[in-house]
């Protein structure tokens, strides 16, 4: 019998968890490290005093100044809270809104569900361990350490936190500077300057963009798209080159294709994240190569059922994943419906690794869907009983999908097709 259960961070995974728990008449304490709500989207300009982020104090956010969504805040939102002003938007804001009003709607959903009171903040998860009837739980606060006992635990303590830096052949004689995306906020340290960035996702995609504004010459370094992406074509000191493969002491870059670049003042690694729970012991849950092991779904532990991981997957539409994924979970802890045995559980991940491993999928990408997502959240939703997601989310999906094609992976500027109820401005709908 399940009554009280843990929540690690406030995030919006940790958010729509508790509220999730809490319709489902669970006993629900949030422990969030953080002063107040929002995770990842709490901005700082402050960044870590390595600039590569490996070793010392560690800084939450990765955001940079000038970011907006990446996903049209329809698509974004939850699904029973739109991004308007029914839910926790504006009607008026632009449909790939700054990160401000991304903290300001997961501020109001905290409001709007009354969260606050189940948050204990300035309170960090330091251990976790099973107990014969649940889980123990060792948190630091300001007035010292406390253990707690709880029936389950989900963990949302997010995976964007820790800089995934390639180990590149000469790194260490490279006399240029080195930095992670993580540790961005704005260019004017770039200004006339030669710049390289490695990493063709989303942060290298709006990173390149900027500092092209006002360094002397920009080379975006990595595998995805040939040719630059319609919003970049007009910044002319800006190349696009293949992946690096070393790096010179005479500050030049060696590429994949055995080129060399002119030598470079400023290398910034826009390389992603490691998962990383340093809370929970390796031999309750081991992270090879950024695979996470063992779990069920990419959510539950196998051998502890009692015990969720929020949020594992990326590239897909966060936030109606983690509530989806909260919704499961609290239906499992509620007993609504019976888990496979652990053997099926396991023999489930098998062989979705095997199709993967068979679609020469790295192992490090084994987490990574994409944002039509919906058949996992459909096999969520299926298992648990509850609604699928709403079909306009598949019919936004497929459109920004489309346009994502066609503009090399910037949809910002190009309107888009709109199934949701969702208001949004008018200029940004394609007709
Ligand atoms: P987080 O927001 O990271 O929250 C985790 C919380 O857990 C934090 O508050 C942290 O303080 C707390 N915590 C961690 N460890 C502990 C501990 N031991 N004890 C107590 N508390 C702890 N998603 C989108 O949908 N749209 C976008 O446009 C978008 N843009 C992004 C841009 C960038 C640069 C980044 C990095 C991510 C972006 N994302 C975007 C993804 C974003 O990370 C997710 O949308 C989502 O906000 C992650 O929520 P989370 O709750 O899983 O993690």
């Amino acid at each position: 019998m399940i009554r009280s259960v843990a929540v690690v961070g406030a995030g919006a995974a940790g958010l729509v968890t508790a509220r999730e728990l809490l319709r489902a008449g669970f006993e629900v304490t949030v422990f969030e490290e953080a002063h107040a709500p929002g995770g990842v989207w709490i901005y700082t300009p402050n960044v870590e005093t390595d600039p590569l982020g490996q070793v010392g104090e560690r800084i939450h956010s990765s955001l940079y100044a000038s970011l907006h969504t990446n996903l049209p805040r329809d698509i974004m939102a939850f699904d029973d809270y739109p991004f308007d002003s029914s839910g926790g938007g504006h009607d008026d804001w632009p449909r790939f809104p700054e990160h401000t009003r991304v903290l300001e709607y997961l501020e109001r959903f905290t409001r709007d569900f009354d969260l606050e009171p189940h948050i204990q903040f300035r309170a960090r998860v330091t251990a976790l361990e099973p107990t014969a009837s649940g889980w123990r739980m060792r948190i630091a606060q300001a007035d010292g350490e406390a253990l707690r006992e709880f029936d389950a635990v989900a963990v949302c303590s997010g995976h964007f936190a820790a800089p995934r830096v390639p180990q590149l052949d000469g790194a260490d004689a490279f006399p240029g500077t080195q930095m992670h995306s993580h540790n961005y906020r704005e260019p004017s340290a770039f200004r006339d300057r030669r710049v390289a960035l490695l990493g063709t996702s989303a942060s290298g995609l709006d990173l390149s963009r900027e500092i092209a504004g006002v360094a002397a010459r920009t080379y975006w370094c990595g595998e995805l798209f040939d040719e630059l992406p319609d919003a970049h074509r007009h910044e002319g000191r800006l190349s696009r080159l293949p992946a690096i493969d070393a790096l010179r002491s005479d500050g030049r870059l060696v590429l994949r294709d055995g080129s060399t670049t002119e030598p470079i003042d400023d290398l910034v690694y826009c390389t992603g994240y490691h998962y990383r729970y340093p809370f929970i012991d390796s031999t309750l849950l081991t992270i090879d190569d950024n695979w996470v092991q063992p779990l069920y779904r990419d959510l539950l532990h196998i051998e502890h059922p009692t015990l969720a991981l929020v949020g594992v997957p990326f590239r897909v539409l966060p936030f109606p994943l983690f509530e989806m994924q909260a919704r499961w979970f609290a239906r499992l802890l509620g007993g609504h419906f019976r888990l496979p045995p652990a053997s099926a559980m396991h023999d489930h991940t098998a062989r979705e690794i095997e199709a993967l491993r068979a679609k020469g999928v790295k192992q490090r990408h084994f987490h990574q869907r994409t944002i039509d997502c919906f058949d996992y959240l459909d096999a969520l939703a299926d298992e648990a009983g509850v609604a699928r997601a709403p079909a306009w989310r598949r019919q936004t999906a497929a459109a920004l999908l489309a346009v994502l094609e066609k503009s090399r992976g910037n949809a910002r500027n190009t309107p888009i097709p709109h199934f949701a109820p969702t208001v949004v401005p008018d200029d940004s709908i394609a007709r």
